[in-house]
Formats: structure tokens, sequence, C-alpha cells
């Protein structure tokens, strides 16, 4: 049976102006909302672990990606509706960024999905292809409770020449899958090697639980995506991830995977202090890092074109031809040391919109 991933014993606090909005509607079938005086971002670290704070979200709820300097981006555009998760990867840049352990919904979420709808409407030409949810949060997590994805999926079905990614690490998808989709929403998975997902992701649906809410997603027509990011050092690495790709061609066989990407472990400086203060056990910031162009830490560049050539073998063999295999984040000279190119982040984003287009028809 799969771990129930979604937190448990969330006390609900709600701003006043959001108490009749569908948003708390929903939550309120499983929560009790308590009062919450108006809050900021800075605010949000008097509340913390069990915590689910609806406040207003004064920022845009639509941007593209942030990329990161000298490394190739993938050129999604964000729908924002949130922050924080509760699965605890111990790898997590929330755990260093957000400065509280509390959840956090837009209560002004209509807004956002107001302006999502009237940039749909634009002819294809003149917007983003791809989309996705979830830059600070995990983009189902919560979503048993919030019924955001249904109403998203909906408005991406009723929109010729777009795609929505829904990412996760949870099974929470089977309330999906019902819903009329028409191709145009990709569920993905992030995923790890097994030692990786089991010690290091403990708060998260186990792999077997992942794999096969994929094999259900692909079963109801969806394309599915996956994430292996971070790939991570440890011991018999080469084996963890090519059991993974096992798995996946075991589970995914005959499935429309529509790209899974690669990105090698990264982190900033100041999230290694952070985690080894509360997970002192690991063994993940231990080994050879060093900074890259973009302020980060990360793995040695033989090191990580070593980890994506070994990935990508074992996923070519794993999945159809067609599948687009790419690299998050990562430099031109390693693109072309894996793949032989450096499509430049321009190149990235218009493939990964081609094979959008194919699945959305
Ligand atoms: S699932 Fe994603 S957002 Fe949640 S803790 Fe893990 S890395 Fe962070």
């Amino acid at each position: 049976m799969s771990r129930d991933a979604s937190p448990g014993g969330l006390t609900l606090r709600l701003e006043e102006e959001f108490r009749k909005t569908p948003l708390a509607e929903n939550l309120g079938h499983s929560l009790a909302p308590q009062a919450l005086e108006p809050l900021g971002p800075a605010d949000y670290p008097a509340f913390g672990r069990g915590d689910l704070l609806v406040t207003r979200h004064r920022g845009e709820f639509i941007k593209p990606c942030p990329g990161t300097l000298n490394y190739n981006c993938c050129g999604l555009t964000i729908f924002h509706f949130g922050l924080g998760c509760t699965i605890g990867c111990r790898y997590c840049i929330l755990e260093a960024y957000l400065g509280t352990a509390a959840l956090v919904l837009f209560g002004n979420v209509a807004e956002g999905l107001a302006d999502l709808r009237e940039l749909l409407r634009r002819p294809p030409a003149e917007r983003p292809r791809r989309f996705c949810t979830g830059e600070f949060t995990d983009s189902l997590l919560l979503d048993k409770r919030t019924g955001l994805a249904a109403e998203l999926i909906t408005m991406f079905a009723e929109t010729e020449g777009a795609v929505l990614e829904l990412k996760t690490k949870t099974d929470h998808t089977d309330h999906l899958l019902g819903l009329k989709h028409k191709g145009r929403t990709v569920i993905s998975f992030s995923v790890n090697a097994p030692d990786i997902c089991r010690c290091e992701e403990s708060g998260a649906a186990p792999l077997s639980a992942r794999l096969k809410a994929a094999q259900r997603a692909a079963a109801a027509g969806f394309p599915v995506g996956l994430h292996f990011d971070p790939l991570i050092v440890h011991p018999n690495w080469e084996e963890g991830y090519a059991r993974t790709a096992q798995m996946i061609g075991e589970h995914l066989a005959g499935a429309e995977v529509a790209w899974v990407s690669l990105g090698c472990f990264r982190y900033l400086p100041s999230l290694k202090e952070v985690m080894l203060a509360r997970h002192p056990e690991t063994s993940i910031y231990d080994g050879e890092f060093i900074m890259g162009g973009d302020g980060k830490m990360r793995y040695p560049r033989p090191l990580r074109t070593r980890m994506y050539r070994t990935l990508v073998k074992a996923l070519r063999e794993a999945l159809p031809e067609k599948t687009v295999i790419y690299m998050c984040m990562e430099s031109p000279r390693v693109w072309r040391d894996v793949f032989g190119r450096d499509p430049e982040t321009e190149g990235l984003a218009a493939e990964l919109d081609r094979r959008a287009m194919e699945l959305c028809g």
C-alpha cells in the first residue's frame, strides 16, 4: 500500500476576505478554518509545521521560470499558487529559502486564474506554449483538498496550442483521471534512485507508488513526464539509477512519455548548514563540489557528465525514441559532452515546445 504524502493534522488559517471563495469552500470540506489577520511574506516565519495559511498574493501569478545564469533553461512559464512543502526532501532549497515550515495558499488565486485564462485566449504565437505550477511547492501535495488542478486541466483542455505540466512527488493523481484533458496536461513525477527516494525523500510517495500513479495516469490518456532532479552521488549510484530506469520501462511500456529531465544535485551554500543541522545523518553534502557560474555548489563537470551519460543510456533503452530527454540547468559544455550539441536556452525551449505541440495536436 502506498504512503499518503499529504500532510495530516493541518490547521487552516484563513484571512476573512477569502472566507467565501471556492478555495476556502474546498478546504472547508476537510478542515475547520480559524481567522487570520492579513499577512505579508515577512509574517510567514511566525507560523510553522501544520499551519496552512490562506492569504493574499500581491505579486504576479504568472511568470517565466527564473532559470539560472550561464546554464540552459527549458523555458517553462509558471503559474504560482502557493508556497511551502511538507515532503521534506533533504536537498530542498525551500528549507533555506522560505524561513517557515508553514504551507501558504493564495486566497486570491481566482485573480491568477483569470489572468491565465486571458493569456490563453491570445493567439498561440503571442503566448507561451508550456506552463507548470508549483515553483515553490509540489503541484499536487494539497490538490485533493484544493481542487485547483482540475480547474487548470479543464482550462487547458479548452485551449489549443498550450500544455500544462503538473509535477509531483506524491501519488495524488487518481482524482484527476476522469477529467477531460485532450492530452494537454502532462502529469509528471519526480523520481530518483531507490535509495535516494527511501532515505532523502522519505516524506514523498515511495518510488513504486509514484510509478504506479504514472501508469494509471498514462492509462487514462494523460501524457506523463519524468524528472530526475537531483541526481545524487551515493553508494552504487550507477546501479540505483539503472534500476529506476528499468522500473520506468516496466511501468510505462507503451505509454506516451512526453519528456524526461535530468539535473545533477546543486545547492546554495547556505542550504548545507541548515540541512546538516536538521539531518546530521545525511551524506549527500559529502564529496566534492565546486562553485558553479550561478553561485550554486555542483559536482565537478566530469562527474556530472558521467552521471548524465549513464542515465541517458539507461533511459534510451527503457523509453521510445520520441521521448525528449534533456538536462535542466546545465552548461553548454556539458550539453556538448553528453549530447554532442548545445541547443542553448532558445533551442531547448523550442524543442520542448515542439514535443508539447505533438502531444496536444
Ligand atoms: S517535493 Fe519538491 S518542494 Fe517538496 S520538499 Fe521535495 S524538493 Fe522541496
